[in-house]
C-alpha cells in the first residue's frame, strides 16, 4: 500500500455558552490520508480559539506532507521518526509536534481500517470502558454558572469535576472552590487547573487555603516551560499535581518524570506526538506507577485509556456542539466506550464540515 496524497483543511467549530463565554471556538486542522488502495486515514489536531492554526497546517503541508507520499502507511513506526528526525533545526516542540500527531492519528486510523480493527482492540486492552471526568468551570463563568455545569456532570453519573483557577484575586479562587465544593457536598471529587497563571509561592498559597475542599488533583501550577519549578511545587503542596497537556514527546515526559514533577501525567495526543508517542509515554509512566490522565479528544483518548495498565480518566469538556461526529460518543453512566468501529472510528459529521470549513 502507498500513500498517494494528504489533503488539508480546517474546521471553526463554534462552542455553546457558557464554555464559549472563554473559548468561542475549536479550531481543527484535518488531514486525510489517501491510500492507492482506497483506504483513507482521518487525523487531526485541535486548538482551542485556532492559536497556531495556520502554522500548524502550513508545518503539514510544507515539511511532512512531501516526507509521506509513496510511502506504506503501515510502516507507522518508520514514518514518525521520518517526521521526528527530518528538520533538526526546529527543535520538536508546539507547532511540529501538533503537525507529526495530526499525521500519526491519521496514519493509525487508516491502518486499523485496514486490518478491520478499533485501535484499542490492536493494541490489546485491559478494559472496553474508562471513568470520564466533567470539565470546563471556566474562570469566566459565575458561581452558579460553576454549580450547574457541574452538577450536570453529576446527573450522568460523572464523579469528578475540574474547575479553573488563577485570578489575580487568590481569595476569588478560594471562595468559588468553597462554594462549589459546598454545593456538590462530599461525593464529587474536585480537581483545580492553574493553567500555569501563577508563579511558585502563589501557588502553594493558593493549594494550602484549598486543600480544606479535599482537592483530587492541581493542575499546571506553573509555566510548563519550567518543569524544576512545577517539581518545587509538587514536593510543597498537600495537593496531588497532574501536568503534561504542554508536553511534547517521551523526551519531554522523561523530564517531568525524572523531575519528579508531577503525580498525574496529562499527554495531549493531538500534541504530543499522535497514538504512537502517547502509548510509549503511557509505558515509560507505567514503570513508574504514574496514572496517565490525557488532556482532552475523548474520542481519541478513550482508545488509549483502555489499552494501558495505569489509565486513570478521560476529560470531557461541554460545548462543542452535540452532532459534530457521525457517530455520537458512548458516554455510560459517567464512563465512556470506545467506538468498534475500524481506526478511531471517528468522522466528522459533513453538515458540521461544509457549515463551517474555512
Ligand atoms: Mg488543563
Amino acid at each position: 500500500m502507498k500513500i498517494t496524497a494528504i489533503e488539508t483543511s480546517v474546521i471553526r467549530v463554534p462552542n455553546a455558552p457558557p464554555m464559549s463565554t472563554f473559548y468561542a471556538t475549536c479550531v481543527y486542522v484535518v488531514v486525510r490520508i489517501k491510500s492507492d488502495q482506497g483506504i483513507e486515514g482521518l487525523g487531526y489536531t485541535m486548538l482551542m480559539n485556532g492559536a497556531g492554526v495556520g502554522a500548524v497546517r502550513s508545518y503539514i503541508e510544507q515539511n511532512l506532507v512531501p516526507l509521506m507520499i509513496g510511502q506504506d502507511p503501515k510502516a507507522i513506526g518508520h514514518l514518525w521518526q521520518k517526521m521526528y528526525e527530518n528538520d533538526r533545526g526546529i527543535r520538536k516542540k508546539g507547532i511540529p509536534v501538533y503537525a507529526i500527531s495530526a499525521i500519526d492519528i491519521g496514519l493509525w486510523d487508516l491502518l486499523g481500517k485496514f486490518v478491520g480493527k478499533p485501535l484499542w482492540q490492536l493494541w490489546g486492552s485491559y478494559a472496553d470502558h474508562a471513568p470520564v471526568y466533567g470539565s470546563g468551570g471556566f474562570m469566566s463563568y459565575t458561581v452558579d454558572e460553576l454549580i450547574e455545569e457541574a452538577e450536570g456532570f453529576r446527573a450522568q453519573g460523572v464523579k469528578h469535576y475540574k474547575m479553573k483557577i488563577g485570578h489575580q484575586n487568590i481569595m476569588k479562587d478560594v471562595e468559588r472552590v468553597g462554594a462549589l465544593r459546598k454545593a456538590l457536598g462530599d461525593d464529587m471529587a474536585i480537581m483545580v487547573d492553574a493553567n500555569q497563571r501563577w508563579d511558585v509561592p502563589t501557588n502553594i498559597k493558593v493549594a494550602n487555603r484549598i486543600a480544606q475542599y479535599d482537592i483530587y488533583w492541581y493542575e499546571e501550577p506553573v509555566l510548563a516551560d519550567n518543569i524544576e519549578q512545577c517539581a518545587t511545587v509538587a514536593r510543597s503542596i498537600p495537593i496531588p499535581v497532574a501536568t503534561g497537556e504542554n508536553e511534547y514527546t517521551r523526551y519531554g515526559f522523561r523530564d517531568l518524570i525524572d523531575h519528579k514533577a508531577a503525580h498525574f501525567l496529562n499527554p495531549d495526543i493531538q500534541r504530543c506526538g499522535g497514538f504512537s508517542e502517547a502509548l510509549k509515554i503511557s509505558h515509560l509512566a507505567s514503570a513508574y506507577d504514574l496514572p496517565i490522565a490525557p488532556h482532552l479528544v475523548p474520542e481519541l483518548s478513550i482508545h488509549l485509556l483502555v489499552s494501558i495498565p495505569n489509565g486513570s480518566f478521560v476529560e470531557c469538556l461541554t460545548g462543542s456542539p452535540p452532532d459534530l461526529w457521525v457517530h455520537p460518543l458512548q458516554y455510560n453512566n459517567g464512563t465512556l466506550s470506545p467506538a468498534l468501529r475500524p481506526g478511531h472510528g471517528m468522522e466528522f459529521n459533513p453538515e458540521i464540515v461544509k457549515r463551517f470549513s474555512d
